[in-house]
């Protein structure tokens, strides 16, 4: 029987090289074929082999250059064909990476799949604003939530967002005033702090801050351009250390 294949579905991480997985960079580096998304960083494709092939499926927002289920045939034939292929993806591979569709279609042509996963923007975007996504003191539930989707009027977010929780919302850039609306629809304190984080871990990050009211605003007149994550809760106000001794003087 002629060779299958193998497609490894490769989390590359929030941008910054540093933030990709030993295993993804060895894969990378060693992949014949290389398909990747507009988010990946070219440093990180850098790391490509000399003579690897790389392949754009440039998925940015209203502007898909391959629609889904044409990536999914690309994937499975190359695999069919006996090549081995490395699916590169921003961040995580099932943080909203349509990673999960891509295994199925690998499966269902019985096609091996391998996930590797990665540092999902939720992550890095925390560590590289110095935002605990939970903390003792301020949240102990932690949600991820799609901003750009189908229905999003309809999407049930409440008790999601509040005091003790921490609501991050990737692909919220566009739709930031119709998410805030929402929010404080379902009973959220306008004044709840947000931060927004463009472009984390990479050299252009900016960290800017407001309550929920402001969010519209702030992302209109700081001309806050996709990728951003925007993060909304008690850890986004203020650094953690100020946090914690907040809250310190409250138990005294
Ligand atoms: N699979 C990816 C998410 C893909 S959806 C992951 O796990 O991170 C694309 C969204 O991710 C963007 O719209 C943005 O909200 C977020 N994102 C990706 N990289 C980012 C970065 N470097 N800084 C801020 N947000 C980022």
């Amino acid at each position: 029987m002629d060779r299958i294949g193998t497609v490894y579905l490769v989390g590359a991480g929030p941008g910054d090289p540093d933030l990709v997985t030993l295993r993804a960079a060895r894969l990378i580096g060693k992949a014949p074929l290389i398909i990747h998304d507009g988010l990946v960083d070219p440093a990180i494709l850098a790391m490509a082999s000399l003579d690897a092939t790389l392949i754009s499926v440039a998925k940015r927002r209203a502007r898909h250059t391959l629609p889904q289920e044409d990536i999914c045939a690309l994937l499975v034939r190359e695999a069919l064909d006996g090549q081995d292929v490395v699916r590169l993806k921003g961040g995580d591979p099932f943080v909203f990476g349509r990673g999960g569709e891509e295994a199925e279609a690998c499966r269902a042509a019985g096609v091996p799949v391998e996930i590797v996963p990665g540092i999902s923007a939720a992550n890095g975007a925390a560590a590289a604003a110095q935002i605990p996504l939970t903390h003792r003191d301020h949240a102990s539930i932690v949600s991820f939530v799609a901003g750009q989707c189908k229905g999003l009027a309809e999407q049930n977010w409440a008790g999601l967002a509040g005091h003790g929780r921490t609501l991050v919302i990737y692909m919220g850039v566009k739709t930031a005033p119709q998410i805030a609306e929402k929010l404080m629809e379902d009973g959220l304190a306008p004044e709840m702090p947000v931060a927004v984080v463009e472009n984390a871990s990479r050299p252009e990050m900016r960290v800017l801050r407001s309550s929920l009211a402001g969010l519209p605003s702030l992302v209109k007149t700081r001309g806050v351009k996709s990728p951003a994550l925007i993060i909304i809760g008690d850890v986004a106000g203020a650094d953690s250390a100020a946090l914690a001794r907040i809250a310190l003087e409250a138990h005294a």
